[in-house]
């Protein structure tokens, strides 16, 4: 697409949200497998089926202390006819009893080791007395008792884990008890983050009279890392065009996505979008959105290059609707939203432009939701008052006072989740 200089013109006409959001997240699938440790695992999303080639566990063994036996010669026992057996060795994990159970014959016996051939049951420990080399039995107990079963836990050949699924502590735990000690998972998405502006000063700089620092860097990092991908950080980008196109085109070759900060819109100074029209495509620049109009995306090099408005809370929400959906697709994720949710009365109506996404800030406060300054998208401390927002659709003008509506709520814990 060429690509008119918008600058000092303002946008002509800005995209549906929700159809630029699709348009971006069609363009992408998952990344390629790796393998990984099954102590890197955890979190990532697996590549491939999981088959198991062998069963688990591998061998009949006790599921109690107590004696093996065979089952079927117990019955009769009571605290009245104790049954004896002669105890002629013993079976612990690891260290299984030498030879093959006789009739009359009883093994002493640890959970998890295995059961001797010609047994077929255990009895508790408590069920049983023992003194002098013979244990007597208290209580029958039917073949079968207390024995996990070869193949109990999982057969030889079946699928244990899917393709796709996200990687649980357990879920490497199995992986592990079927002898793998690595496993194939999707790569982690190299993000490139390519932060521009004359007035940025880098993290940990004392901000002065004109300048402000980089706010934006360390925001994205943590929500690149959230969503399963690496961030990777340059040197704060200059608003000079030909400096923004060499940067540009440097993160495109050494990262999967390019999130841009700040220079997206249409001041004099705002050299992205053109360069991303220049090198690539600019598929979209300009969305019907609040806060977060000056948003756009496109591709170079067939990376995606999503331009995020340098207005921290606008960098936000436009993150959380197109950089960290497609990060997570990449990544082999769910793109839904990685907030949870909370349906909650509205104390106060939110007024809303038809034609217009808003993500507004809101706070709870005894149970009902209360929207932050509407307007201000500068103002960054919105986002730490508010305990999560509200999307009101485009075609929506609003809610008023007293409507259900739904929260996403920043924190994975809030007082209002049940348990
Ligand atoms: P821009 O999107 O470059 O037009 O920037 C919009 C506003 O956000 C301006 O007030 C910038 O100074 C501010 N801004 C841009 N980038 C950042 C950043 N990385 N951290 C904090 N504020 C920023
Ligand atoms: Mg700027």
């Amino acid at each position: 697409m060429s690509h008119d200089d918008v600058r000092m013109r303002g946008f002509r006409q800005r995209s549906d949200a929700w159809e630029a959001r699709r348009r971006l997240l069609e363009s992408v699938r998952p990344l390629e497998a790796e393998t990984v440790s099954l102590w890197q695992a955890v979190g990532r999303v697996l590549a491939a089926d999981v088959r198991a080639d062998r069963d688990v566990p591998y061998f009949d063994r006790a599921a109690m202390d107590g004696y093996a036996l065979r089952g079927e010669e117990t019955f009769g026992a009571s605290v009245y006819n104790p049954l004896t057996f002669l105890l002629v060795g013993e079976s612990l994990p690891g260290k299984p009893f030498p030879r093959a159970l006789q009739s009359g014959e009883a093994v002493r016996i640890m959970t998890g080791a295995p059961l001797p051939e010609g047994a077929n049951a255990v009895v508790r420990a408590e069920l049983a007395t023992e003194a002098n080399g013979v244990v007597s039995i208290l209580e029958p107990v039917p073949p079968g008792k207390c024995v996990s079963r070869r193949g109990e836990d999982i057969r030889a050949g079946s699928v244990v884990l899917r393709a796709g699924r996200r990687l649980r502590p357990q879920d490497v735990a199995v992986l592990a008890a079927l002898g793998y000690d690595s496993v194939p998972v999707i790569r982690i998405p190299q993000v490139a983050v390519v932060v521009t502006g004359d007035e940025l000063l880098p993290v940990g700089s004392r901000p002065d009279n004109y300048r402000i620092v980089d706010s934006n860097s360390v925001m994205l990092d943590a929500l690149i890392r959230r969503d399963g991908g690496r961030p990777i950080h340059g040197d704060i980008v200059p608003d000079q065009r030909e400096i923004v196109r060499e940067r540009l085109l440097q993160a495109c070759s050494g990262a999967d996505v390019v999130l841009v900060s700040g220079g997206s819109s249409v001041g004099q100074e705002d050299h992205a979008p053109r360069v991303v029209a220049e090198l690539g495509e600019l598929a979209v620049h300009g969305v019907a959105m609040r806060p977060s109009s000056p948003t756009g995306f496109g591709w170079v090099q067939g990376r995606p290059v999503v331009l995020l408005p340098g207005n921290p809370v606008s960098c936000l929400a436009a993150y959380d609707f197109f950089a960290g959906p497609l990060i997570r697709r990449l990544a082999g994720r769910s793109t839904a939203w990685p907030y949870r949710r909370l349906h909650l009365p509205l104390a106060e109506k939110i007024a809303s432009e038809l034609g217009r996404l808003d993500y507004v800030r809101v706070r709870i406060n005894q149970g009902r939701v209360e929207p932050i300054a509407t307007s201000g998208a500068s103002i960054l401390t919105t986002t730490t008052q508010a305990d999560g927002f509200v999307l009101v659709p485009a075609d929506c003008e609003g809610y008023p006072a007293g409507a259900s509506v739904c929260v996403y709520l920043y924190d994975e814990e809030h007082p209002l989740l049940s348990e």
